[in-house]
């Protein structure tokens, strides 16, 4: 058979007030062809698997275009148009394909369209036809539309928030796709909307034992996939919030009754599900009862949720509490950057750092800095092993708080964010991140106590004040206390 893969990842923060355009996947990622399996990232990863996969089964394999970048704004439409196109003129012209395997994040909003991914496979589908078997895999941090299920024949999403499970996934939408271009099953797909909008962290019940759940669901008799899309709240559109999809073999009254089985266990958890994060002040006056490392995450100011990460609240607060041995990171700040890689290592001075973005940035800090390393190329260890990039990079003494402040946006995953900058983070007592949840992977083990704040910034999570003015209707828990009654 002849198997055809691509990827076009971009979640999309409808609140921020940045454009996506090519810039940002130029800095993110773009490669093709074969360059796409050299990479480091998740989708390079899966474009391997899935190399190896076909090589081993004898089907040839061809990668198209991987187009990733951070997240925020909407995608100038030029720009997403161009990207799409590419991947389709691949389809054109280097086919015809008997599969096509996509590897997209499924909240991507361009300028012109609110649904990208169902408007990429439905024009692949009029270029491979209906015969050919179209899957994709998504981050669970989706708008799960039914036209997208309705297009595609297989959707499979990650069901671990850390996304540790690419592969995983990556190897059963493979097996599944290549299951049905062999006539062995016929998956019918079913989607129920929760009518919830959350935030879902898979390390902690009751979200644990509901993955669990669901891939029990998928040993019964007759079930192909279970996949719950926590959906993702910062993107207004007519498709936010949390769906569960199941697909069965030839069988859409199983898909369709299993969907609303779980997505109602999902449901009558919604309260329980709830963040319920302190705000700074509590979490910080918590210090003072716990012994050993305490691992903070600012989660309102998380760049892999499209936020600005230059909010200098958290900073702020450590050094007006005079709190010591403690390491921050990564603020966003390429000018300060500059200044201070100019400076050189040993320098101090007076530097207006942060808060520049806008409003959710809180306000700039003006602090006398000690330039402690420089590195050009600062790189940390990402999700599931593979390269995030954070640029040209400093690390800073400003009080008792060693501070990483990079050049380019991106949440913290790992520690070596701080000591691949030389910050030596045993005998700390405070370490600070910039990121919701994908640092846990990374700092967990390293932590006596992990504390997931409740900070004010761009992504925040008291969702039933997101500000949905344009298309997600206001009918979801919980802005409404029992929205499927
Ligand atoms: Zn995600």
């Amino acid at each position: 058979m002849r198997v055809f893969a691509a990827g076009f990842q971009m979640e999309t923060n409808t609140f921020s007030p940045w454009p996506t355009g090519l810039r940002g996947f130029e800095e993110g990622s773009l490669r093709r062809g074969g360059d796409a399996l050299d990479g480091e990232g998740s989708d390079h990863m899966t474009a391997r698997l899935w190399r190896d996969l076909c090589a081993d089964d004898g089907h040839a394999f061809t990668p198209g275009l991987f187009a990733w970048a951070q997240p925020s704004g909407p995608i100038v439409q030029s720009v997403y148009e161009g990207l799409r196109d590419e991947i389709l003129e691949h389809l054109k012209t280097k086919g015809p394909f008997d599969v096509a395997l996509l590897f997209l994040h499924g909240a991507m909003v361009s300028t012109g369209c609110d649904d990208c991914e169902a408007d990429l496979v439905r024009r692949a589908r009029a270029i491979m036809g209906d015969k050919a078997v179209i899957g994709v895999e998504l981050d669970p941090h989706c708008h799960l539309s039914q036209d997208l299920v309705d297009v595609a024949d297989a959707v499979i999403l990650m069901k671990h928030y850390p996304h540790d499970d690419n592969l995983e996934r990556g190897r059963e939408l493979y097996d599944l796709c290549m299951a049905t271009a062999l006539g062995r099953v016929r998956p019918t797909s079913s989607l129920f909307d929760c009518r919830m909008v959350g935030f879902y962290p898979t390390t902690r019940e009751p979200m644990a034992d509901l993955v669990e759940r669901f891939k029990a669901a998928e040993r019964e008799d007759g079930v192909l996939s279970v996949s719950f899309a926590h959906g993702f709240p910062w993107g207004d559109t007519p498709d936010t919030g949390s769906r569960v999809l199941v697909i069965a073999d030839d069988n859409p009254s199983l898909a369709s009754e299993m969907a609303e089985r779980i997505g109602r266990e999902v449901y009558d958890r919604r309260d329980a599900l709830l963040p319920r994060f302190p705000a700074l002040d509590l979490a910080l006056d918590q210090l003072k009862g716990v012994s050993g490392l305490v691992v903070i995450a600012d989660t309102a100011d998380n760049a892999g949720g499209g936020a600005p990460g230059d909010n200098t609240s958290v900073l702020a607060a450590l050094l007006e509490r005079g709190i010591e041995k403690a390491a921050l990171g990564a603020i966003w700040d390429p000018v300060a950057v500059a200044v201070c890689a100019e400076a050189g290592v040993g320098a101090r001075l007076s530097l207006r750092l942060g808060g520049k973005s806008g409003p959710t940035s809180s306000d700039p800090l003006d602090v006398t800095a000690t330039v402690r390393a420089v590195k050009a190329d600062h790189t940390q260890t990402g999700l599931g092993g593979s390269t995030s990039d954070l640029g040209l990079s400093v690390w800073l003494e400003i009080g008792g708080v060693d501070v990483v402040v990079a050049s380019i946006r991106t949440q913290v995953f790992s520690p070596d964010a701080f000591t691949g900058l030389g910050i030596d983070l045993s005998g700390k007592r405070v370490v600070a991140v910039k990121s919701s949840q994908h640092f846990q992977g990374g700092f967990a083990p390293i932590a006596d106590t992990v504390i997931q704040v409740a900070t004010r910034g761009a992504i925040q999570m008291d969702f039933a004040a997101l500000p949905y003015l344009k298309k997600r209707d206001l009918n979801f828990h919980p802005r409404v206390a029992d929205p499927l009654a």
